[in-house]
């Protein structure tokens, strides 16, 4: 299985998994269709899957577009399902997804959204997590309460250490001087902060991340207590 990042919007990350091969691929929160669909083409996909995190535009915007050319089908949470544009594959809490060779365990991690979920390719070591785990940081609370958001980052801190994180967002610098100026001792935070420069200055994306260096570096998996994660969450949000 291999992971396709494709950049949408203004620092959205799409995600078009492909099974080499069939031919046959999953696109992780298409923002928006054109890109999809000039990679799709390029390859020969058979586009058979789109996955939703959440509802927010900048995840949905390409659904009904990529829908209507190749007949995909919409998977989302459930109850979301009035705000998922096209869904019509409906999934919950737990439930393993399973289509294909494309295999994956549905988490529901509400705080950012009600309705958020992320999809664990437990036997490809590698989970999409939307808008509630960034590398280096964790998503805004818009629905949810704090202690939702804290045990959705509990959640995905318990998959193993080598999984990678596919997330919604290009935020990781800007998310590394929270991290650093709330936790300036951090060694391997110093180390993955050089590495997210590089990166970005080579003009490639900081994404995938490991989930091992998150929880070393990434200031909100480290708070031990609801308290000490919203004061964070509380900070980052007038930073
Ligand atoms: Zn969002
Ligand atoms: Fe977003």
């Amino acid at each position: 299985m291999k992971v396709e990042i494709i950049k949408c919007l203004q620092d959205n990350y799409s995600y078009i998994i492909v099974d080499e091969e069939n031919q046959i691929a999953c696109v992780i929160d298409p923002g928006e269709a054109e890109p999809i669909i000039n990679f799709v083409e390029k390859k020969k996909l058979h586009l058979k899957y789109i996955l939703n995190t959440h509802h927010h535009y900048d995840h949905i915007g390409g659904n009904l577009e990529l829908k209507k050319k190749y007949n995909s089908k919409i998977v989302g949470f459930k109850n979301d399902k009035n705000r998922i544009p096209g869904i019509n594959d409906f999934v919950e809490n737990n439930q393993i997804w399973k289509r294909d060779n494309f295999e994956s365990k549905v988490f529901h991690i509400p705080g950012h959204t009600s309705g958020h979920i992320a999809y664990h390719f437990y036997k490809d070591k590698k989970i999409f997590t939307g808008d509630t785990l960034f590398s280096l940081g964790c998503g805004r609370i818009f629905e949810g309460t704090y202690k939702e958001m804290f045990n959705s980052l509990n959640k995905i801190k318990n998959i193993p250490l080598d999984t990678e994180i596919y997330c919604g967002h290009e935020y990781t610098l800007q998310n590394s001087k929270f991290c650093i100026r709330y936790d300036p001792k951090n060694l391997s935070l110093r180390k993955k902060i050089i590495e997210v420069e590089k990166k970005l200055k080579e003009g490639v994306p900081t994404i995938p991340s490991i989930l091992k260096d998150e929880i070393e570096c990434n200031i909100f998996l480290k708070a031990r207590d609801l308290e000490s994660f919203s004061k964070l969450r509380d900070l980052k949000d007038n930073f």
